[in-house]
């Protein structure tokens, strides 16, 4: 039987993180994958094959909305060709993957093809192209999360589906609906959007992207709504039915009354669950909360003092850049480091355009909390850098301690917000004031003057540029 110091069960953006710095740290590492392929949820049908979708659905919309303003003519009528589009998107996630099997290679980690579960808290076996029992001293659990349902549904996976599905579409449907107003109904809804689908958006709650700032929510529908996607908040769905080639999902409205959407897709995505099937995780004395999620302790050890849980399948945001952290964390803990997450500061995005982007507090927090804050915003159509890409949606609100000026949150919509936050996660990161971002010198022109003319705004309400 091969024996290591740290295996790993499960190889996403948590699992494959946490085995690589066990290695870097001197330990001798396994890796147990169910797939054949390493890198998770986020590299196969997440993160990486929606951005693909998101920027060649982009480049499309481009071409036919926007080239004629910039003084570009194409002879003959733009297409999609989605098998290609799908191919290529494909291709991305093929090279990305290999290259999680490099890294394994390099860092001498040795990888498992099939089932963890545990025979107790030192002992996996591993069923599938690899049958074999190996020990453990360690074990971090990274089995991350599935998609929900809501329990009348019958997703057949052909017409009723999922994100996983929704990455795979053999044709561009002519309406889908979707199911929820979170990050997938709205990254996937535009992908289809954009390449010529009606899409309808039916959401539980009385906004989209519910858990963010309600600014966002309030600037990213109007967005949406000038595209033509048909937003239907504060809907309840009852029933989700397929009718020959045609779906038909059934709602209550805000009044109580019942509303019907016809379309021929649905996509349904309203969240995540923890995914731990099949790891035999009692086996082991490991506890499992009343929501499906491993326990674990600050430290993201579980019940069992040498098994640890990260990522998705733990309590937290469900994030790949959330899942990398807690595997370096785990990692270094295990060799005797004391390594911490400020999870306040863990960034969110909504890859969308125009990016919806946060990081802190959001105002219905700081006001729930009784926090004294100002607020200084600035909008983008006001920047040079906004009017020559003719991406003039959205704006930067920097929430501020009223007394300390603190900066307590940054939340941002607009042309790349999701690289821009970067900033605002060191400023908060150092306990930056807003003073002393107004004061630092933003390259002109680019979309970063928003930040700075934002905290000028909360500083002393005197941004430059309005
Ligand atoms: P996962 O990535 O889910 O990996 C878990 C792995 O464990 C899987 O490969 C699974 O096969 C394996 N496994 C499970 N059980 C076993 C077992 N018993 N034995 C062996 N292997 C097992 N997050 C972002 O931060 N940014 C984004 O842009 C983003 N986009 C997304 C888009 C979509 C469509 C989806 C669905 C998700 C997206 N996410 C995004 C979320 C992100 O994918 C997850 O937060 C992240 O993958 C979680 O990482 P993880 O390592 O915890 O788990
Ligand atoms: P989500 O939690 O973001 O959104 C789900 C939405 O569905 C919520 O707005 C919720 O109110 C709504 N909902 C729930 N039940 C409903 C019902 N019965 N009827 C109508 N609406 C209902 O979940 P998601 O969009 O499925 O994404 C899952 C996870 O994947 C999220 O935790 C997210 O963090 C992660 N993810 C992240 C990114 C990113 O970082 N860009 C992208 C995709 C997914």
């Amino acid at each position: 039987m091969s024996t290591y110091d740290v295996a790993v069960i499960g190889s996403g953006p948590g699992g494959y993180v946490a085995a690589i710095r066990c290695a870097q740290l001197g330990m001798k590492t396994a890796i147990i994958e169910k797939y054949s392929t390493l890198g998770g949820t986020c590299l196969n049908v997440g993160c990486i094959p929606s951005k693909a979708l998101l920027d060649s659905s982009h480049h499309y919309e481009h071409a036919v909305k926007h080239f004629e303003d910039h003084g570009i003519e194409v002879p003959g009528e733009v297409k999609v060709n989605l098998e290609k589009m799908i191919a290529r998107k494909q291709a991305v996630v093929d090279q990305t993957t290999g290259g999680i099997d490099f890294l394994m290679k390099k860092n001498k980690i040795d990888v498992y093809e099939g089932v963890g579960s545990f025979k107790d808290a030192t002992h996996i076996l591993v069923e599938g192209k690899d049958k074999t029992e190996i020990e453990a001293k360690y074990t971090i659990i990274a089995t991350g999360s599935k998609p929900s349902n809501l329990p009348f549904i019958n997703l057949d996976k052909e017409r009723i589906i999922t994100s996983t599905e929704a990455l795979e579409l053999k044709e561009v449907p002519k309406h889908m609906i979707v199911i929820g107003g979170g990050v997938i109904g709205l990254e996937l809804g535009q992908v289809y959007r954009r390449l010529g689908s009606e899409v309808t958006i039916v959401e539980y709650m009385d906004r989209l992207i519910p858990t963010m700032d309600a600014g966002l929510s309030k600037e990213l529908t109007k967005v949406f709504k000038k595209a033509k996607f048909k937003v239907n908040t504060s809907h309840q769905v009852k029933s989700v039915e397929r009718e020959g080639d045609e779906v038909v999902v059934k709602a209550n409205n805000k009044k109580g009354e019942e509303v019907e959407f016809r379309g021929d897709y649905c996509l349904v995505s309203v969240g995540r669950r923890p995914y731990t099937d099949g790891l035999n995780a009692e086996a082991a004395g490991v506890k499992i909360d009343e929501r499906g999620r491993v326990e674990v302790n600050d430290h993201l050890q579980t019940s069992v003092s040498n098994i640890y849980a990260i990522g998705d399948v733990v309590k937290g945001a469900m994030l790949a850049h959330k899942a990398s952290e807690e595997g370096v964390l785990v990692a270094e803990t295990i060799a005797g480091q004391k390594p911490h997450i400020d999870y306040n500061l863990i960034p969110g995005v909504v890859y969308t355009w125009p990016e919806v982007a946060a990081v802190g507090k959001t105002e219905e927090e700081l006001k729930e909390a009784g926090v004294e804050y100002k607020s200084g915003q600035f909008p983008m159509r006001a920047l040079g850098r906004s009017r020559a890409s003719m991406d003039i949606d959205g704006f930067v609100k920097i929430l501020a301690d009223k007394n300390t000026d603190e900066i307590l949150g940054v939340h941002m919509i607009g042309a790349r917000a999701a690289d821009m936050i970067a900033e605002a996660v060191v400023a908060m990161e150092y306990r930056a004031s807003a003073e002393d971002i107004a004061r630092m010198s933003h390259a002109h022109p680019t979309f970063t003057e928003a930040i700075k003319e934002a905290a000028l705004a909360a500083t002393d309400d005197i941004a430059l540029h309005v």
